[in-house]
């Protein structure tokens, strides 16, 4: 960070945030949890800091069976509000595997949302990186790829996404809401995201300025007795995960009328494992189901030198997810 001149601006509402932010080389500082490391590790170095951390985006409210989390509200509060653990436990438990509760305390939904990635390339300058500097190439790919993705990958970046919550939401069929020049939209969380393709640099289908202003779960109560989020991490701490699986589930007289799974750590996006979702769909959740829907979900995986190990733990975690979800009255 020394030595690297910049703006900073206190933006007044959310125009005047996109205004100030549509500069190229601009970042907005909410929690400032992640900006301020990338920036401390030389993968970003914003030439403008707009900071919306005052702006009126912080509330957590259910209503008609509709969760909305403002961007600004805090994983904290989110993770303890009684609508959000009473109707979607899920999005509680995947918060509270996130981060520490320090962390937690600073960091908001819409940062979440959009961290960037853990790949140490990334986040050391020294380091060959095409997302942090385009046409360096991958060193992922030819080095260390312990942590890399398993789906989804390109010639030009293997890496995984690291947010927790994001998965929950992906499993939810989260709306996110966004504010730019057109004034405000919305779009599926699962479209919110890019795939790396051959410009690994665009993480997202936000264009410059454009404001992260909320999220909404509609339509998921269904799943709130019958969903769980599990974690697998290299240390008992709050690392980021290695595999992470989130499943929800709808079973009326003994079938599965509705099944959402999406797995973390394993793709450069929250990943839906749509084929196991068709697997179980229709079906009992005995032994059998579960046992072959966790084969499905890891029929595609394409590991690399480093991260094989990865198919046995996502296998072994969808097997894990479902079999407690099995076990529930
Ligand atoms: Fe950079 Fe992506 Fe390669 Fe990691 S995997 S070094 S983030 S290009």
């Amino acid at each position: 960070m020394s030595g690297h001149s910049f703006q900073y601006a206190r933006a007044a509402d959310v125009h005047d945030a996109r205004i100030q932010a549509s500069t190229p080389g601009a970042a907005y500082l909410a929690g400032g949890t992640d900006l301020l490391q990338l920036w401390k590790s030389g993968a970003m170095t914003p030439t403008a800091v707009v900071d919306i951390s005052r702006l009126p985006l912080g509330d957590v409210e259910f209503v008609d069976g509709q969760l909305s989390l403002g961007a600004l509200a805090r994983l904290s509060d989110v993770a303890a509000h009684p609508d959000v653990r009473r109707h979607h436990p899920l999005i509680a438990e995947a918060i509270l595997a996130s981060a520490s509760g320090q962390i937690r305390n600073m960091a908001t939904v819409g940062g979440n949302l959009l961290q960037r990635t853990r790949c140490p390339y990334f986040r050391n300058e020294q380091l060959a990186c095409n997302k942090r500097k385009p046409g360096s190439g991958c060193g992922a790919l030819s080095g260390e790829s312990r942590q890399a993705a398993l789906f989804g990958t390109s010639p030009s970046c293997v890496a995984t996404h690291a947010s927790d919550l994001a998965v929950a939401l992906a499993a939810l069929d989260a709306e996110v809401e966004v504010f730019g020049a057109e004034g405000a939209r919305r779009v599926s969380l699962r479209d919110l995201y890019r795939l790396p393709g051959a410009t690994p640099e665009h993480e997202t289908n936000l264009v410059p300025g454009e404001l992260i202003t909320g999220v909404r779960v509609s339509n998921a109560t269904r799943f709130t007795g019958r969903s769980t989020y599990l974690k697998i991490r290299d240390r008992a701490s709050f690392e980021f995960a290695v595999v992470s699986v989130a499943a929800a589930l709808q079973i009326e007289n003994g079938k599965i009328l509705s099944a959402r799974l999406a797995a973390g750590g394993v793709a450069p996006l929250p990943w839906r494992l749509e084929r196991t979702e068709a697997a179980l769909t229709g079906r009992a959740l005995d032994s059998q189901t579960i046992a072959a829907a966790a084969e499905v979900a890891v029929a595609h995986a394409r590991p690399l030198a480093d991260n094989g190990f990865k198919v046995a733990l996502l296998r072994n975690a969808v097997l894990r997810v479902l079999q407690t979800l099995g076990s529930r009255p």
